[in-house]
């Protein structure tokens, strides 16, 4: 492990400035993705800002939404009883990952900047433009099960492992930021970059900016989050779907959709969201817009599995956020109404 120093900010205008002004610093929350990084080589700052101890640690009403303080742990957001009856795809998304240790100790903020899972950035003997840029990328000739199949660049094809960020997508949710240049708002969309030929650069960030909150707009829809994983718990998505839908009657007015472990970023699918607003929700229909939406993908030589399995993940969370079909949480659990006010998930009874 590289030596390091170690710093706790005394305040968010303090920890902005000395982060800007060293290249070789960064912020440090819960540490659960971070430290990991630096105990693998993978990221060797000379100095780290632990900002854990400011006072961002609220959950607020905010114009008709809610304001998560950055350092809100990932715990009390997916138990939070405003998140819980307005927001069940965010609750579930959250507690769709990692285990409840490190959602204890894991951040509003870290979450969504967690790094690729892929297995080459991890491992320093392999080449990897993301970890070293102008290396090469392993992946592209390698083992590529679990990478891109949208957005894919000739640098990288990893994909990011957040459950949370894929929620915060498809609420279009903003992020709120302290830069060494003033305040900035960026909707969730747009954080996240696609590779191209910069795969270092996860997201739109500048060098220490920092994460405030994240916003949650007005939102009085049904949502709902479905994660296909290798195994019940404890492990990245596959494929993964978070869906909102605002309806008039029996009518979807509008539909927002955003796919986990497929791409560089959430991955929103605009063909798809189009295709359900005005219509009546119907297994035919989701059917049509999972196909429009999966329709350019660019599959590797060992992920086309991704094509029907996202396809059919999708046509299943639709149904279910849309009372076709009773709601299933991620893991063999049934899940309370999400148009409702019922909070948290309910082990599944015989
Ligand atoms: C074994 C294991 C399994 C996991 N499984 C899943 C899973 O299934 N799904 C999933 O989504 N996640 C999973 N995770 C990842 C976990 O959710 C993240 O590690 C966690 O959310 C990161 O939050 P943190 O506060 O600990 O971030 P840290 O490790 O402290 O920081 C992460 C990044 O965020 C930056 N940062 C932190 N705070 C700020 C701020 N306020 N402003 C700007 N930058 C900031 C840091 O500089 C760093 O780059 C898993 C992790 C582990 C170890
Ligand atoms: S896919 Fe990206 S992260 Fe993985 S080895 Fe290639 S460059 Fe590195």
């Amino acid at each position: 492990m590289h030596p390091f120093q170690y710093e706790r900010a005394r305040n968010a205008k303090s920890a902005v400035s000395t982060v800007s002004r060293n290249a070789s610093s960064t912020f440090i929350a819960g540490g659960t993705s971070h430290i990991d990084l630096m105990k693998e080589n993978v990221h060797r700052p000379d100095l780290v800002v632990d900002v854990s101890g400011l006072p961002l640690q609220s959950i607020a009403a905010q114009g008709g939404g809610i304001r998560i303080g950055a350092n809100v742990s990932n715990t009390q957001v997916a138990y939070h009883a405003e998140v819980v009856s307005r927001y069940p795809v965010l609750s579930e998304a959250i507690l769709a990952g990692a285990s409840a240790q490190i959602r204890n100790m894991a951040s509003t903020a870290g979450n969504p900047l967690q790094r690729t899972r892929c297995p080459y950035f991890r491992d320093t003997s392999q080449s990897c433009n993301k970890r070293e840029p102008g290396t090469g990328c392993a992946a592209i000739t390698g083992i590529n099960r679990v990478h891109a199949i949208f957005g894919a660049s000739e640098a990288c094809i990893a994909t990011h492992p957040s459950d949370m960020a894929v929620a915060l997508s498809a609420l279009d949710a903003i992020v709120q930021t302290q830069g060494p240049r003033g305040n900035r708002s960026i909707p969730f969309p747009e954080f996240h970059r696609l590779p191209e030929n910069t795969p270092q650069l996860d997201t739109v960030l500048q060098q220490g900016e920092l994460i405030t909150s994240i916003d949650l707009p007005t939102f009085s829809g049904r949502s709902h989050y479905l994660k296909a994983r290798e195994r019940a718990s404890y492990a990245f998505a596959l494929v993964s779907c978070a869906v909102t839908l605002e309806m008039d009657g029996a009518t979807i007015r509008r539909a927002r959709i955003a796919l986990g472990g497929v791409a560089h970023k959430p991955w929103r699918t605009p063909e798809a969201e189009a295709m359900l607003a005005g219509k009546a929700p119907s297994e035919t229909l989701f059917r049509e817009a999972a196909r429009a939406a999966f329709a350019n993908a660019k599959p590797l030589e060992h992920n086309a599995y991704k094509i029907p399995l996202g396809q059919n993940l999708m046509v299943r969370a639709l149904m279910e956020t849309s009372g076709l079909l009773p709601l299933q949480g991620p893991a063999g659990t049934a899940l309370a109404s999400s148009a409702g006010g019922v909070a948290g998930i309910i082990p599944l009874t015989a």
